[in-house]
């Protein structure tokens, strides 16, 4: 019988060792020498165990080829160099073979390329699940939702030319046969925030596509051909060189079609695109006082003009409700001025919501009052607690629940020391004394209320929290901190410290357009907008308040996690290897504070000292019973046993496995796959 042998595919010198488990010493330098070697040699991807460490490369490699797909079509896991496609490959097999549902968990931070690895998986599976015209219908709908989504959901930012303003999940169902059936694409949580005015003042894709101006339908949706006319399009921010703009807008009429809409909605679509630009356009002038408040007027109204020739609201009524501000004082209905700022504010809240539901109606539940939003400030907190709720995930399906099986099991085990974020978790989302409850306990409390108010309760109720810091109360542990400002507080997150502006916390969590603007959009004959905007319709006015904004991330991170506990996990850690955006560049420190927060040294820790694979007796005997004649065809004993016997016999050397209660541990993946190669000869 064959002797275990270590596939040499991983153990390259040259290269680096294709696992961290089998990188020896292992340390953080060692670590970051590992991937930096592998990255000097294109080689991108490295495991740690079953996790795929991705490191983005910034230049497109000759990598996924159609060969490539062949060459890790069936093959098992380390049977080839690292890639993707090894872990895409595993997931869709044991989706098929085993019927367990799978979860692709991609995490990294901004350019780090999580939308270009899930890419990379939807396509890979694409090439390797079923075959006819049905199935090839609902894999190029799935396929084709990208450059959709990406027209409408994406942004050029300071640290990615093409970054996701939303958090994505996709789910893609299969028939028994392995067939994709259709899927289902939620934004969750970070979703809409991010898809706000973005920071920096970069804006959409589609609305940087200069040939939406030049398209045939120009003349119908008004649109100069001269884009730079447009404030949201000559952001110089906004181009991204070597972009094909025209040729993209093509891609993505052309998806749209595949996806489904019909040529009406996609025009519904690309007026309100119309609609949004000229909104950018739309300036102010203060105005005299009236009744002692300033008002501001419309400079120029053809914009406003056409706007409303596109959407069919009525002029005055937009005119209107820019002007002016309904705000209810004790049943009464008051109408109060907008001035200048506020009108801004008005105008921008009212698009992130029309640009995010346009992908997803029925389902918009957020829209984001627009101000110059900062990087740190409601948006980032909701996206920074979305990653602690990932960390955390990570943290209980491999950290924890492997050492507890151990445990249980009785099996010899050294416990790692790992960092747990439950408590930074617990600091934003504990129903009683939370962040985001504060925050709606002062959203919700009579009297005046203001982001300082908020930020006096969070100094009441949290500064002793051992993540909380801020200077407001007397007894603050950080009253000489001058890095730390009145306005702000800190948290530690399991990434790194995060100074938060307390500005906006308050009016973003009460998640309110201006009612008289969603009136005036509810009133649009424009079909789409009108079903943007329901709570625009006066029937609804007094119906109960809409949850907050903060309670419908928490609800929404809450469902995503649990839906994502029943499946079985895949992850991809990816890493950002510089800050230039730019190919060949390695920069250690960089690369050094994403593997510390990511825990990724605690992970091959953890995995060393474990075991890859585990199965109970019964169904491990059945499986390999005829590679051993003593077991073949039946072993009468228990199945404890005659594993003992087997595994003797094929000479499996000792340290490679241990005998827990109820099941077999082995420690290295590669004693599973000769097995499974024993089998096939
Ligand atoms: P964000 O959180 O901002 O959405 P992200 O993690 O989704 O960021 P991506 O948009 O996937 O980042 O990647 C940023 C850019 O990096 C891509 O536009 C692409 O140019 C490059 N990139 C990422 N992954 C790869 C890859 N595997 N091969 C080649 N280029 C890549
Ligand atoms: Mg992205």
């Amino acid at each position: 019988m064959a002797k275990m042998e270590v596939k040499t595919s991983l153990l390259d010198n040259m290269i680096g060792v294709g696992d961290m488990v089998l990188l020896e010493p292992l340390n953080e330098e060692t670590f970051i020498n590992n991937l930096k070697k592998r990255f000097d040699h294109n080689e991108i991807y490295t495991y740690i165990g079953s996790v795929v460490i991705s490191v983005n490369p910034y230049r497109s490699l000759p990598i996924y080829s159609p060969e490539k797909v062949e060459d890790y079509r069936n093959r098992n896991f380390y049977e080839l160099s690292p890639h993707i496609f090894a872990l895409s490959d595993e997931a869709y097999r044991s989706l098929r073979d085993q019927d367990k549902d799978q979860c692709i968990l991609i995490t990294g931070e901004s350019g780090a390329g999580k939308t270009e690895a899930s890419k990379l998986v939807m396509s890979y599976v694409a090439a390797v699940c079923g075959k006819g015209a049905e199935v090839n219908q609902v894999k190029e709908q799935l396929l084709q939702s990208n450059p959709v989504l990406e027209a409408f959901g994406n942004a050029k930012t300071v640290r990615n030319d093409n970054s996701s303003r939303f958090g994505k999940y996709m789910d893609i169902e299969f028939d028994f046969k392995g067939d994709p059936l259709g899927g289902v694409i939620s934004n969750f949580a970070a979703v809409v925030v991010r898809s706000g005015v973005p920071a920096g003042g970069a804006w959409n894709h589609v609305r940087h596509q200069q040939p939406i101006c030049v398209c045939d339908s120009t003349d119908k949706l008004k649109l100069e051909r001269d884009f730079s006319r447009y404030n949201y399009l000559s952001l110089d921010s906004a181009k991204v060189n070597g972009v094909d703009d025209a040729a993209n807008f093509r891609t993505v009429r052309n998806a749209m079609q595949i996806v489904g809409f019909m040529d009406h909605e996609a025009e519904s679509v690309l007026e309100v695109v119309a609609a949004v630009l000229k909104l950018g356009n739309i300036e102010f002038k203060p105005e005299s006082r009236v009744n002692g408040l300033d008002e501001s007027k419309i400079k120029d109204k053809n914009e406003l003009k056409e706007i409303c020739e596109l959407t069919g609201i009525d002029q005055s009524v937009l005119e209107r409700a820019f002007s002016f501000r309904t705000v209810e004082a004790k049943q009464e209905k008051v109408s109060t001025t907008l001035n200048v700022a506020q009108e801004g504010q008005a105008c921008q809240g009212s698009d992130p919501g029309l640009v995010s539901a346009e992908l997803h109606p029925g389902v918009r539940n957020v829209t984001v009052m627009g101000r110059g939003v900062s990087d740190n400030s409601f948006e980032q907190f909701i996206i920074n607690y979305c990653n602690e709720k990932l960390q955390q995930i990570f943290i209980e399906l491999t950290l924890k629940e492997e050492q507890e099986e151990y445990i249980r099991e009785d099996i010899e085990w050294t416990h790692i020391d790992y960092f747990n974020n439950a408590i930074i978790c617990d600091l934003i989302e504990n129903n009683t004394n939370g962040i985001l409850a504060m925050l709606d306990e002062e959203c919700l409390r009579p009297g005046t209320v203001t982001d300082e108010t908020f930020l006096e309760k969070l100094n009441q109720v949290c500064a002793t929290h051992q993540h909380f810091e801020s200077r407001m109360s007397k007894s603050s542990r950080f009253l000489n901190d001058t890095s730390l400002p009145h306005s702000c507080f800190r948290i530690q997150h399991y990434a790194g410290k995060v100074l938060y502006q307390v500005e906006g916390f308050v009016d973003k969590n009460n998640d309110l357009l201006y009612r008289d603007l969603s009136q005036a959009m509810w009133k649009a004959s424009h079909t789409l907008i009108k079903s943007l905007f329901p709570e625009g319709n006066p029937a609804k006015i007094n119906l109960k308040r809409p949850p907050t904004a903060g309670s419908q991330f928490k609800a929404s991170v809450a469902t995503l996690m649990k839906n994502l506990q029943t499946k079985n996990p895949n992850y991809i850690r990816c890493i950002k290897p510089n800050d230039k955006k730019a190919a060949h560049i390695f920069t250690e420190s960089l690369v050094c504070h994403q593997i510390r927060y990511l825990g990724l040294l605690e992970n091959v820790r953890v995995r060393r000292a474990g075991y890859a694979f585990r199965q109970a007796y019964e169904p491990c005997l059945e499986r390999y019973k005829m590679l051993c004649k003593q077991t073949w065809p039946h072993w009468k004993g228990p199945a404890r046993s005659g594993v003992e016997v087997l595994f003797n016999e094929l000479e499996i050397p000792m340290e490679e496995y241990s005998f827990g209660r109820s099941k077999i541990f082995i420690r290295n993946p590669r004693t599973l796959f000769t097995l499974e190669d024993l089998r096939k000869q």
